[in-house]
């Protein structure tokens, strides 16, 4: 997409394309084999340094591969899937539209450009099942398109794409399995965007807010985003405010009856709808312990400070919804006082977790004796991720109460407006 188009709702008037990065080149990948399904054609691809050789002949850098014909798709094997994380595998995909290859240092770097529409309708098919009631799909699938056109985080703008097709962007994984509800709701919703003040929003959206939305700044310290405010996620109609340590301890022990509690959603149904959910009795609530030497290996490892012991974890900023976004951990390092600040939310469940703390809307529970250190920290929690715009759950459960997508976008999304870009 050309970039300067974006983001401005009265300058797109017909369909984009759309460029998602398959291959990176931090995959590290020199070898390839594509498939052409409209002539059933193999190609083995090699790079050498900057050459690229298909079927033993150089060809140019970069190299387009187009289908011969319209239903056409490419078979690529061994696409990374979920690069970084423990669930990090290889997949095979097919894919529509045109396929852009270039060789970088020794590596392939292979892009997929296609219809924003085809797109769309793969990242709803990757992302949720077809299970999902019909308004849940429209207003993810709206707030996918938006999130692609507000083009906000422009996580890769070096390579000049638009999106790779990880969960570091937006999971997509082509044609294959393409579901029947991911097409209706792509078809449904086509070309409709969320927009403020002539904007297409930056629509960020977590699994779980645990009852209250969080204002963007608190997350990612940008500006405020007028569209990305903190809510309650129930029908109750006020704006949340700080609360303090004591208010918050009886938030998380006795909250209000919210969209996202899953008290009407059973763990079964749970996962049929979002997929993998991990094995945790509720992301609503949780708690989660370490011990005294645990804690000491995790800062140890993760933010590469060394403590003999640790006195006490104290949150010294948070948000409305209890996300803590400053934290401050007093201890002792060879015997002198020793102090780390973990300074985000993002820092602060990477480093208290062994892979990731479910939020950083937490309170905290040490058994300390007088005048030793505690032997063990307790976490108390609310919410999955981040917090900041629709709360997957919460929208899930509002679409099984018979909410249409745009209530669901509308109570997320303050001040927000649909708006179609093109038929
Ligand atoms: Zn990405
Ligand atoms: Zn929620």
């Amino acid at each position: 997409m050309d970039k300067s188009m974006l983001s401005e709702v009265n300058l797109i008037t017909n369909e984009p394309l759309i460029s998602v990065g398959l291959i990176l080149p931090e995959d590290k990948k020199s070898s390839i084999l594509i498939e052409d399904t409209s002539i059933k054609k193999k190609y083995r691809i090699k790079v050498k340094s900057d050459q690229i050789i298909i079927n033993n002949k150089i060809e140019e850098n970069p190299f387009n591969f187009k289908s011969k014909s319209k239903k056409g798709t490419f078979i690529i094997k061994k696409i990374k899937a979920g690069r970084g994380f423990h669930w990090e595998k290889d997949i095979t995909i097919n894919v529509t539209g045109e396929l852009i290859l270039k060789s970088n240092d020794q590596n392939i770097i292979l892009v997929n450009k296609l219809k924003l529409e085809d797109y769309i309708a793969s990242v709803a098919t990757s992302e949720m099942s077809k299970s999902c009631p019909s308004s849940f799909l429209e207003s993810q699938t709206i707030a996918a398109r938006s999130w692609v056109l507000a083009s906000a985080e422009n996580k890769h703008e070096d390579l000049n794409v638009d999106v790779c097709n990880d969960d570091c962007c937006q999971r997509y994984q082509g044609v294959k399995g393409l579901n029947e509800s991911a097409i209706s709701s792509a078809n449904k919703t086509r070309g409709y965007i969320l927009t403020s003040n002539d904007k297409i929003c930056d629509t960020r959206y977590s699994k779980s807010c645990g009852g209250i939305s969080e204002n963007n700044e608190v997350v990612w310290f940008n500006e405020p985003i007028e569209y990305l405010r903190a809510v309650y996620d129930s029908k109750r109609n006020a704006k949340p405010r700080l609360m303090s340590e004591k208010e918050l301890n009886s938030w998380i022990d006795n909250p209000d009856s919210c969209f996202c509690d899953e008290t009407e959603i059973s763990k079964k149904d749970l996962k049929s709808y979002l997929g993998h959910v991990d094995k945790m009795d509720s992301y609503f609530r949780w708690s989660y312990s370490l011990k005294q030497q645990e804690l000491c290996t995790l800062i140890r490892e993760k933010a590469g400070h060394y403590f003999d012991s640790i006195v006490s974890l104290i949150p010294i900023s948070r948000g409305v919804s209890g996300r803590v976004n400053l934290l401050k951990i007093n201890g002792y390092t060879y015997s002198e006082p020793s102090t780390l600040d973990i300074k985000s939310e993002y820092e602060i469940r990477r480093v208290l977790h062994s892979k990731f703390l479910y939020s950083s809307a937490f309170i905290i529970i040490a058994n300390s004796s007088s005048n030793r250190p505690p032997d063990k920290f307790t976490f108390k929690g609310a919410g999955w991720g981040h917090g900041v715009g629709l709360c997957q759950i919460g929208a899930l459960n509002m679409a099984l109460k018979g909410y249409s997508h745009k209530q669901i976008l509308y109570h997320y999304f303050l001040n927000s407006k649909l708006k179609r870009l093109y038929e």
